[in-house]
């Protein structure tokens, strides 16, 4: 680990952009790997493997760009430096949602800062993980810079968690596991990452272009069958335009197909385990009770196993459970608002604050709803926020810290001030 920091930053920008290529030369493999254990369709697993591999060309390029600053000193005899160095050994937790990107996104900063790292994998998607790591090692990584632990979280967390020379945490997850790891963290005072939970508001107000509301939709919605932490949780639709909306919306949903992810016409894998089939049933049958119509789906799919079917709910109301809860799954939950004040009022009603979405042709709007709402993304007539360039992350309890962009290496490096003296 230590001649890994002593190595010129180009020579490791060139091992990871070799491991760029050669994700990218290997996507069908991997493709195939990540549609096998986790269900989502092939275009998926292909559009992640492109996605992921664009962390670590993009911290490639960040790695060369790791730079210290000279200060105005206070007095002539002095002069201040400023150093960035690597934080030291990482680890990272990581979900099974996208069982590439966000390893890449962790593991890409850490050895362009010159750090080495652990991953523990989910216990549902280790392959992937480990297919990638063998890339890495392919691309001339030196061994023992990218390690891979797979089995129990609870008997690998802790020792990640807690152990002294564990300098750094990442971690993408729950908010309850997040919470956890913070407290378990706190012991050794390490720095720490947290991309936790989301529960993201898509406002459409009367002035958007519908057709394009109803695609960003889509893609918002329903990427790895509603499973990811951006995915819109909240659909609150100006009430003059409900109809309209949901006409449109009930059109597109009803072109989804469902089945496995390994067929090219599919669009909608299964969920991943029988708890999250468990967890959107329940959530629908709360929100049914409680008064919401079912316009679509509403059920277990005929196919059997996690498979659930593409739904929408109307006339949803805070009052159910879905209003707080992440869904994660194809449930789309329609709400009604009259006034941009209230709508604002609505999509801030929640702990966390990760992904949000607004749908807007009013400039003046765009830029007060923009700054009004509490989150650390905002998609502004876009379904699709993430991408290497960009400040990933969340405010609130969906965490704290960044990932991806310029800012995504600092988690990975401390700074020190070197201050002469007796210059004269
Ligand atoms: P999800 O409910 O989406 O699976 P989790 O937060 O439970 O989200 O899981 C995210 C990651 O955290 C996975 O790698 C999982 O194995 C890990 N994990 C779960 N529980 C713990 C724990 N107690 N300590 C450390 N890691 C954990």
């Amino acid at each position: 680990m230590n001649s890994w920091k002593h190595e010129p930053a180009s020579r490791r920008a060139a091992i990871l952009q070799k491991w760029h290529d050669l994700l990218v030369a290997h996507t069908e493999d991997l493709a195939g790997i990540l549609t096998a254990e986790q269900g989502k369709p092939l275009t998926e697993a292909r559009a992640e493997v492109a996605y992921g591999a664009d962390y670590v060309r993009w911290f490639a390029g960040e790695a060369l760009r790791i730079d210290g600053e000279i200060l105005q000193a206070p007095s002539p005899d002095k002069r201040v430096i400023v150093l960035k160095q690597p934080v030291g050994l990482c680890a990272a937790i990581t979900p099974w949602n996208f069982p590439i990107a966000m390893v890449t996104r962790k593991v890409a900063p850490a050895l362009a800062a010159g750090c080495a790292m652990v991953v523990k994998p989910a216990p549902q998607t280790p392959f992937s993980c480990l297919a990638i790591a063998e890339l890495a090692l392919r691309a001339g990584l030196p061994s023992g810079l990218f390690s891979v632990v797979t089995g129990e979280a609870s008997v690998i967390g802790p020792v990640l968690s807690t152990h002294p020379l564990v300098r750094k945490l990442s971690f993408t997850g729950s908010t309850k596991v997040g919470k956890l790891l913070i407290a378990q963290a706190s012991g050794t005072v390490k720095k720490v990452t947290m991309e936790l939970g989301g529960n993201a508001p898509f406002v459409v107000f009367e002035d958007a272009d519908l057709e394009a509301a109803v695609t960003g939709l889509m893609v918002s919605k329903f990427r790895a069958s509603g499973q990811t932490c951006i995915c819109a949780n909240r659909i609150l639709v100006h009430e003059s335009i409900r109809e309209r909306f949901t006409n449109l919306l009930k059109h597109a949903v009803s072109e989804l197909r469902v089945g496995p992810g390994t067929q090219e016409s599919i669009t909608q894998g299964p969920l991943i385990d029988r708890a999250a089939l468990n967890k959107v049933e329940h959530l629908v049958s709360d929100a049914v009770a409680k008064g919401a119509r079912v316009l679509l789906g509403g059920r277990p799919h005929p196919l059997g196993g996690t498979f659930y079917e593409p739904t929408i709910l109307d006339g949803c109301t805070p009052a159910m459970e879905l209003w707080h809860e992440e869904i994660f799954g194809p449930v789309v939950a329609l709400y009604e608002f009259s006034t941009e004040e209230e709508a604002v009022a609505m999509a801030n009603d929640t702990r966390v604050g990760l992904a949000s979405y607004v749908y807007t042709s009013d400039m003046r709007r765009f830029w007060r709803v923009g700054e009004a709402l509490e989150y650390g993304m905002v998609g502004v007539n876009t379904g699709a926020i993430s991408n290497a360039a960009a400040p990933f992350g969340g405010i609130k309890e969906s965490g704290y810290g960044r990932e991806g962009s310029s800012h995504g290496i600092d988690d990975y490096l401390t700074l020190k001030y070197l201050c002469l003296g007796g210059i004269g």
